[in-house]
């Protein structure tokens, strides 16, 4: 079967590729929804879900998810349609994520923390047809999403997960009373008609160009990139893996919510305060973990302490791992410790199991697919470096994507002319002792903020902060933050014969913008003109010199 026709805004492998990764088995010919169904029938009584909300059977799961699937037709919602997601880690988000894929619907990764600014650029990029908020939250998601809906017409259809919201339809009532068979019936229906190039998913970049770049991933390769995760890892059916950062995020869906699914294992899912995350983790005996900068001190708390019994391999990720955080979870015998290093646009790397401690702790492994391919190049050019020097990391592989969506001009600088993806990441090949490769992180060409795992634009919000009067110009940097691993600083040069902006007005202008709260900087720094490099362009370097300058005298001062 032929995928949907986009109008040429999805780039597709080429065809002798594709043919080749179906030849090894690294591509499949099932629709995603089918690959949770099959997992659901090798073991129905196995617990696939625990939350704080409850907990949920393969079999309880995947029936569900057939009547949200058969309900979410019913309600004229037809395959390939897109859905916005904005929602935190819970049992209903889980519900949601599977119905809509076994409804053919498309996902969009989009955030809770995302507001007009973002939806506003995605939903019609896309062309969502839905929206699906979560309730209860400090932000009026429903509100928003009336708002979207005038203004996006093509937007008709509202769900929730959470409190229940006057006159919208919550994903945990919605198809409870159709009848199991037939709302079987309809998943079944559907698959028919999704072709294994169609889109799967659509997930998001942090982009390097002004808004967020939209990453089709497709069905013949989604579920089995988190396969291979969990191969990597030795996960089977007794794996118990927890999860506290966004699970719609792709390394939450990759490495977490269809891993575990993949080789029938059980997903622990909580939310990223860690107290309560750590507390449900060690009662229901967690095994596998994985946990993102932003909670590598929390790993450190006594709240940890627990997990400590049960845990078999922590992966860290997002940063540098100190000796003290490796040593807190791989005791060299049964604790064991590695890192992962992946991106949306596909290519992951973990360390590998019997990898010596040496390597784990300063190397995140290597590709997870036999035809995953590593080109370390000369930044910009496409000269191949030697093992051991730094250069621009580049993939290409049987779940990296070969273009954003809907993004021509882009793409000809974000791929290689044969195809290999340009992550903006600076990385160098090390081998070890038997001569096997690891990767090792050294910085990023890209101009992004990395904050907690969620990547800021530096550009993007640039430009925003410009859009007030009383800006001339504006530089963002990343400033090192001990928790969060980075946060946005501001340069900024005030407007001719206007005094400087105070926080709070700097604030309410991103606010009045519609700008995630993310993405907002943190501290600013009035100047009176930016720093130019030789050739004219804003010198960053000398930028960033300047916040670890501040922040040095101001930790002196303190
Ligand atoms: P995302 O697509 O949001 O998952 O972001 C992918 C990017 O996150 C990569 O291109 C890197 O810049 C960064 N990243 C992912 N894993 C790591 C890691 N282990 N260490 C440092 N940066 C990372």
């Amino acid at each position: 079967m032929t995928a949907f026709d986009w109008g040429g805004a999805l780039v597709p492998y080429p065809a002798d590729v594709a043919e080749a990764y179906r030849t090894s088995g690294e591509w499949s010919e099932l629709p995603t929804g089918r690959r949770f169904h099959d997992a659901a029938l090798a073991d129905p009584d196995r617990p696939a879900l625990i939350t704080a909300d409850g907990t949920l059977t393969y079999r309880e799961l995947d029936e569900r998810t057939d009547q949200i699937a058969a309900a979410f037709g019913a309600r004229g919602l037809a395959p390939r349609d897109p859905v916005i997601f904005q929602v935190t880690n819970r049992l209903a988000t889980v519900l949601a994520w599977y119905g809509c894929l076994k409804a053919g619907l498309i996902p969009v990764a989009t955030l809770a923390q995302h507001r007009m600014h973002e939806i506003g650029h995605i939903g019609p990029k896309v062309g969502a047809v839905a929206h699906i908020v979560e309730t209860g939250l400090s932000f009026d998601l429903v509100g928003f999403a009336r708002d979207v809906a005038a203004q996006q017409p093509a937007m008709a259809h509202l769900f929730t997960v959470g409190e229940r919201a006057e006159g919208v339809d919550r994903i945990e009532e919605l198809g409870v009373d159709i009848d199991p068979a037939d709302a079987r019936a309809f998943v079944e229906s559907v698959e028919a008609g999704i072709a294994s190039e169609d889109v799967a998913v659509f997930q998001l970049s942090g982009g390097t160009t002004g808004v967020p770049k939209v990453i089709p991933r497709i069905h013949a390769e989604y579920w089995n990139n988190a396969l291979f995760y969990a191969r990597a890892l030795d996960w089977s059916a007794d794996s118990l893996v927890g999860h506290l950062i966004p699970v719609i995020h792709n390394a939450g869906i990759s490495c977490a919510l269809h891993a575990a699914h993949s080789v029938g294992a059980t997903l622990v899912l909580a939310n990223p305060d860690h107290v309560a995350a750590f507390a449900l983790m060690s009662d229901a005996g967690v095994t596998d973990l994985l946990i993102g900068h932003g909670h590598y001190r929390a790993v450190q708390s006594p709240e940890f302490e627990p997990l400590l019994a049960t845990v078999r391999h922590t992966v860290l990720s997002g940063a540098k791992v100190s000796a003290d955080l490796f040593a807190r979870v791989d005791d060299g015998g049964r604790r064991w410790a590695g890192q992962m290093f992946g991106m949306s646009e596909g290519m992951f790397m973990v360390s590998t199991l019997d990898s010596p401690a040496r390597f784990r702790s300063s190397t995140v492994g290597w590709a997870i697919a036999p035809s995953d391919e590593i080109r370390i190049l000369e930044p910009g050019r496409e000269t191949e470096l030697a093992d051991g020097e730094v250069g621009e990391l580049c993939c290409r592989g049987p779940y990296t994507i070969r273009g954003y969506f809907d993004a021509a001009e882009h793409n000809a600088s974000a791929f290689t002319s044969d195809g290999f993806y340009r992550t903006g990441d600076l990385a160098a090949v090390r081998r070890d002792a038997d001569g096997r490769p690891n990767l090792s992180i050294e910085g990023r060409i890209k101009d992004l903020i990395n904050r907690g795992g969620e990547k800021v634009n530096a550009e993007e919000v640039e430009v925003l902060l410009m859009r007030h009067p009383g800006i001339a110009a504006a530089a963002v940097v990343a400033m090192p933050d001990a928790r969060l691993g980075e946060k946005v600083c501001a340069f900024v040069v005030a407007g001719e014969g206007a005094s400087e902006l105070s926080m709070t007005q700097v604030q309410g202008h991103m606010d009045g913008l519609g700008v995630a709260k993310f993405k907002w900087p943190e501290r600013l720094v009035w100047v009176a003109e930016l720093p130019k490099t030789n050739v004219g362009k804003i010198n960053k370097k000398s930028l960033r010199a300047d916040v670890a300058a501040l922040l040095e005298s101001e930790g002196a001062q303190s």
